[in-house]
């Protein structure tokens, strides 16, 4: 039987999950936009650690489709839309919080049970993609001609930065660290120095290459964890970081993220942990020198729209962590350079010639 708005004249290509860790691109019928959605072409979109986690943990539906960092062209318009039209270039989040409920009038709009829905069908990384009406109204932006693609992608990814940058308190003038040199703490380097005036910060990360870019890029330093403490003591006169941001995970990560904060200092959990992983920390520690210790997920609708000001004035412009690009026949292998570490940001691009 045909669902109701599909036509089998016309067929896209999307990446679909087969059940456990295994992907496939696979043709699908279109669906016209319905009242409020957009239906757009998918120019790029950006390779995320949640897509590689969720696929690590395997347990997707198959057909469920992957992606959330998306740059396209507006193909058409459903009933009712107003502020987009046909040829648009525009960036879209997946999520969007209902605004209403106890979470989003506490502040954990990304707790929000609508938040969980993905307003994108299938998903980001496909030829064409059909935007859900509260996506349209609340998550979609038009590009300006002064913003590349590469720059657009990273809005999803910097809002979820600047969530957990926020959270952490911090302000001008203070010490940050990044634990990992990959694309999100790189990304957070950026978003940190877009964010807040005066701030320093140092990355903490295993491979040369990374350490060189972060120097690059205005880390203040960038070393081995070995090397950590003494330069955070010679960034900060001894007192620690004022805050510390774990983008690597796994274990041992928290305890290094401990010892080099200061007393009173935040630590944000940035990254996936494997199920089940126990921290080790010495609570007393923790109580006595008043540390905080938080996790944040995702981004809302408030840091998009701080993120996306940021881009527009130029002050964050992430375009230069994007290494490699591929197609949707080069999902596998876009896997294998973030599993192997050899890639910071891959976009797909369905459009691209092999
Ligand atoms: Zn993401
Ligand atoms: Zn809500």
């Amino acid at each position: 039987m045909k669902a109701a708005g599909v036509t089998n004249e016309e067929e896209y290509r999307a990446l679909a999950c087969r059940g456990g860790g295994e992907t496939v691109v696979e043709r699908r019928p279109l669906r016209r936009p319905g009242a409020g959605e957009v239906l757009v072409s998918l120019r790029a979109c950006g390779l995320c650690g949640t897509d590689v986690f969720k696929l690590e943990a395997g347990d997707q539906p198959p057909g469920q489709g992957l992606g959330h960092e998306g740059v396209a062209m507006v193909d058409e318009c459903g009933a009712g839309v107003g502020s987009f039209s046909p040829g648009d270039r525009v960036v879209v989040a997946h999520h969007v919080p209902c605004g209403e409920c106890a979470y989003c009038l506490g502040g954990s709009e990304t707790m929000c049970e609508g938040f969980r829905e993905n307003r994108l069908e299938p998903g980001g990384f496909s030829e064409k993609i059909l935007i859900a009406a509260e996506a349209v109204s609340s998550a979609m932006r038009i590009i300006p001609d002064t913003l590349s693609d590469d720059s657009a992608v990273f809005l999803e990814p910097a809002a979820c930065v600047l969530r957990g940058i926020r959270r952490s308190g911090i302000g001008p003038g203070a010490a940050a660290v990044i634990l990992g040199g990959g694309s999100m703490g790189l990304l957070h380097l950026l978003v940190l120095k877009a964010a807040i005036a005066g701030i320093r910060v140092g990355i903490v990360e295993l491979l040369k290459d990374r350490r060189e870019l972060a120097l690059a890029l205005g880390a203040e330093f960038a070393c081995g964890s070995g090397e950590a403490p003494d330069a955070v003591d010679t960034l900060t006169s001894g007192r620690g970081a004022d805050a510390v941001f774990d983008t690597a995970g796994g274990p041992g990560a928290l305890d290094t993220c401990l010892d080099l904060g200061r007393r009173g200092s935040t630590v944000v959990l940035f990254a996936h942990a494997g199920a089940g992983e126990q921290p080790g920390y010495e609570r007393e520690g923790l109580f006595r020198e008043e540390r905080r210790l938080i996790g944040s997920y995702s981004g809302g609708v408030k840091e998009q729209a701080a993120a996306w000001e940021l881009m527009l004035s130029g002050a964050l412009d992430a375009s230069g962590l994007v290494s490699d690009r591929v197609n949707l026949d080069g999902f596998e292998e876009a896997l294998e350079l973030v599993r192997g570490r050899k890639a910071l940001k891959v976009l797909i691009e369905p459009g691209r010639e092999d």
